[in-house]
């Protein structure tokens, strides 16, 4: 029980520090670095990018000739044919007349147009363009890019709104225009594109996870504007292609990407045509949902749990490995089937399951270890004893009979030595008989007999055995008060158990000192007390002494003979008989044993007649 409790804190401290900020970074980085080391098989592209580059910019007399310079660029491009064009260059402000109207001219030229919208950096709503630019165009779609707080493009929202008005974004939009179709279909977990789902749900902001082209794939086309305008052949390359037109040249294009990849940062036109080709080829990346990620961690937890439980040594080290290696290649291995799997979760469940339970296992056994040697030893000790306390009888026996067998002797004499056989027999047969008893007690198998008896009676036959043990070490022996009290039971065994706790008062108690028995009916039950004045012990000694062959340091170093199983018997006795046994003690004070136990009247009821 203690060993799921350890497992489950592991996890839900690991789940929870995953969810942290620190864990989303370290998420990202796991992605960021899992990207680069998947190799997919290349996907065709259909866009190209009109890049508005320095050179371009140059020759066409800066900033001030640009939208004159790509009006002539867009008609040439709008004669071939494309599919869309997308422009990402902000056309809120007016320009000198003549360049506006070029480039409205050049608008209208333009089938399936894209014009773009942006939020104001003062916070005070959309950048649309011009109203003489607007009116040709397919759509508009905004061209606002958040990058994650490490600064990197990671996603792009599908949908972005401000007060009332919402716009769609932009590479949405032209994948929208490009197959011809008239409208976006919102449904919570998706949007509708004709037969295209793309799966940006509501919750999440209708987040898309952007498939940037790896750089070993062959990069999206780029033609420089003034290579258009200098050449008419080369706008055929833009021919049944999504035309993405935008700043490259350092000087205007502000944002500026870093990627995934991280290469060089990329510029925001080809950022939306990156965007495009994940919705037109479905390289959709979808995250995979938090009651999966809980499940994985859960059964993490589980195995690591199981590991340590049923297998040791290098097996457990292994199949815990196999654990963490399957909690890091989890999110390679849902990449490569279009799954986001955060790696914290599963990283820090793994590790912290494997460490807890490893550790827990191992101070397990080794206390149990601990334990079954102090056993054994306490066996051992144990045995020793008896056996030495065996050989007294025995060689008491050996040696009589032998005189018995060897020489004639007188009949008084006989008599005597056959007495002593026979009561030194009996002792051995009483001592053989306490340890099989304590054995079949513990293991529940000794049938009880049942009798009513006054507790008087045995308690003063008891006494009276133990007085001559007392008087021999000067300690008095008091009976301070014996109720009428019947018990019902074995009186053999209670007798026993009675007078162990005397002779212990006896054995535990320096000279000149008093002990003191009595009882106390309590309802239904008797309690029956045994008070020393005796050595004592200390509260974690006297949690052990129950315990079979347990004995203090100061039992031991008193010089009494003793094997520590008779409290286990006494307690055994009790237990059978449904009563319970308390101490009272403190080292140096002396020791109170209390035996509680159920009235004969209580265990049946009297008969009325
Ligand atoms: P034994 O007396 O043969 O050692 P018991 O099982 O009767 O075995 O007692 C176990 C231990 O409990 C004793 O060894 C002793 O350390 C402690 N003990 C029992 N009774 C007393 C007592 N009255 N005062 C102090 N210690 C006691």
């Amino acid at each position: 029980m203690a060993y799921a409790g350890v497992l489950a804190g592991a996890f839900v401290i690991a789940v929870t520090a995953s969810w942290l900020p620190l864990g989303k970074q370290i998420d990202d980085y796991a992605y960021d670095w899992i990207l680069r080391l998947y190799r997919p098989t290349p996907w065709p592209t259909d866009s190209i990018i009109l890049a508005i580059d320095e050179d371009s910019l140059r020759a066409n007399g800066g900033v001030m000739g640009l939208r004159k310079a790509l009006s002539s660029g867009l008609m040439r491009i709008a004669q071939v044919q494309p599919k869309a064009v997308v422009l990402d260059i902000i056309l809120a402000d007016r320009s000198d007349n003549e360049s506006d109207a070029a480039l409205a001219e050049a608008f209208r030229q333009t089938r399936n147009l894209v014009l773009p919208s942006d939020l104001s950096g003062d916070g005070t709503g959309w950048d649309d363009p011009l109203p003489e630019f607007e009116k040709s165009a397919a759509a508009i779609g905004h061209v606002h890019l958040d990058p994650d707080l490490d600064g990197v493009g990671r996603a792009l929202a599908l949908e972005k709104a401000f007060q009332q008005k919402r716009r769609w974004a932009s590479s949405l939009e032209a994948f929208r225009v490009s197959r011809g179709e008239k409208t976006i279909v919102e449904t919570p977990d998706e949007l509708e594109v004709g037969s295209v789902i793309v799966p940006a749900s509501n919750a999440s902001g209708r987040i898309l996870r952007i498939r940037y082209r790896p750089p070993e794939f062959a990069p999206i086309p780029v033609v420089p504007l003034k290579r258009l305008l200098d050449d008419r052949s080369v706008a055929n390359q833009f021919s049944g292609k999504v035309v993405f037109a935008g700043a490259t040249a350092q000087t205007l294009a502000k944002d500026r990407w870093i990627t995934p990849y991280r290469s060089t940062p990329m510029a925001g036109v080809e950022v939306l045509a990156n965007a495009y080709d994940t919705i037109a080829q479905q390289r959709f990346l979808e995250n995979a949902p938090d009651w999966m990620v809980v499940l994985f961690c859960i059964g993490l937890t589980v195995a690591a749990g199981v590991v340590y439980a049923w297998l040791g040594g290098w097996r457990a080290n292994t199949a815990a490995a196999t654990i963490l290696a399957a909690a890091m290649l989890t999110p390679y291995v849902a990449l490569a089937r279009g799954v986001v799997f955060p790696l914290s979760p599963g990283f820090w469940t793994a590790w912290l399951s494997v460490v807890s339970a490893a550790a827990w296992q191992h101070f397990y056994v080794r206390r149990r270890l601990v334990k079954s040697e102090a056993e054994r030893e306490r066996y051992q000790h144990a045995m020793q004893f008896v056996t030495h306390e065996m050989r007294t009888p025995l060689t008491a026996i050996q040696g009589s009979s032998e005189l018995m067998s060897r020489y004639a002797m007188p009949e008084e004499k006989r008599k005597q030595i056959a007495q002593l056989i026979h009561s030194e027999s009996k002792r051995l047969g009483r001592m053989i008989q306490v340890f099989l008893d304590v054995e079949r007690l513990t293991a529940g198998e000794m049938e009880l007999k049942k009798e009513n008896f006054p507790v008087r009676d045995v308690m003063t036959a008891c006494v009276e055995r133990a007085r001559p043990l007392a008087d021999r070490k000067q300690i008095r022996m008091t009976v301070a008060y014996l109720g009428e009290e019947i018990l019902s039971g074995d009186r053999e065994l209670m007798e026993y158990a009675f007078y162990n706790l005397l002779t212990n008062a006896v054995k535990y108690s320096p000279s000149n000192t008093e002990v003191t028995v009595s009882t106390i009916r309590e309802g239904d039950q008797c309690a029956i007390s045994v008070r020393d004045q005796g050595i004592g012990m200390d509260q974690k000694e006297v949690r052990k002494i129950f315990q079979k062959f347990y004995r203090t340091k100061k039992a031991e170093q008193s010089g009494e003979a003793g094997t520590g199983i008779g409290l286990s018997i006494v307690e055994q006795i009790v237990l059978q008989h449904g009563g319970r046994i308390d101490v009272e003690s403190a080292p140096g004070e002396g020791s109170c044993f209390t035996l509680t136990l159920p009235l004969a009247h209580a265990l049946k009821p009297l008969a009325t007649n």
